[in-house]
């Protein structure tokens, strides 16, 4: 596979953009990864860079996007940050690589055992953290009054990786409601939005 051009990813339905990151994970879990020559990749994204994803994921050090997606350089955006969560600086970044730098795809990637996601389920405070942690309550409350009502999710047994789910579905919801330049891409069909929860105990990525 060869570094992306704009021409190449100008090209790319933003269906064939899914494809590509679930063709990249089923490399990444079959050690299959393509040899990329990344000092090459290095002089042909020197004049310029044509993402085709922009995909919002957890700082966790198991999860790097190129790296579980087997992507190179020049390939996406990689935005990362505790529980994956959103802020106006994330929607900022991410309204840059969609209208701005042209890239096809949105994927918010959540994973499984996640530590902002427990942090935020036992109501962690510590300096900085706690803020960060409040954006994750909406989805600790939805699986807690799940569990009251007895409304089991069946995928996953814990109530980390549930949440963890939730908290993805809600920044999904999340992001075409706070950017107006997100939502009009969407609506004319020129980006996807899709979220994704990885399996930090079997390389796979669900997508959603
Ligand atoms: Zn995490």
């Amino acid at each position: 596979m060869t570094t992306l051009t704009k021409e190449m990813r100008d090209l790319l339905t933003p269906k064939q953009a899914v494809e590509m990151l679930k063709n990249g994970n089923q490399r990444f879990v079959n050690n299959l990864k393509i040899n990329r020559n990344l000092l090459n990749q290095i002089n042909e994204t020197s004049d310029g860079q044509y993402p085709f994803a922009f995909i919002l994921s957890c700082i966790d050090s198991r999860t790097s996007a190129e790296l579980i997606f087997d992507q190179g350089l020049g390939d996406i955006f990689s935005c990362r940050i505790a529980g994956n969560i959103l802020n106006e600086d994330i929607l900022g970044s991410m309204e840059f690589a969609c209208a701005v730098s042209g890239a096809k795809l949105v994927m918010v990637l959540g994973h499984s055992e996640c530590g902002a996601i427990k942090g935020a389920c036992d109501h962690v405070e510590m300096g900085h953290l706690t803020k960060l942690l409040k954006k994750i309550q909406p989805a600790v409350k939805i699986i807690k009054k799940n569990k009251k009502n007895h409304n089991h999710n069946q995928k996953f047994q814990n109530i980390t990786d549930q949440v963890s789910e939730q908290n993805v579905l809600e920044v999904m919801k999340k992001i075409p409601k706070k950017s107006k330049i997100i939502r009009k891409l969407l609506k004319e069909k020129k980006i996807a939005l899709v979220g994704g929860m990885y399996n930090i105990s079997s390389g796979v990525v669900e997508f959603y």
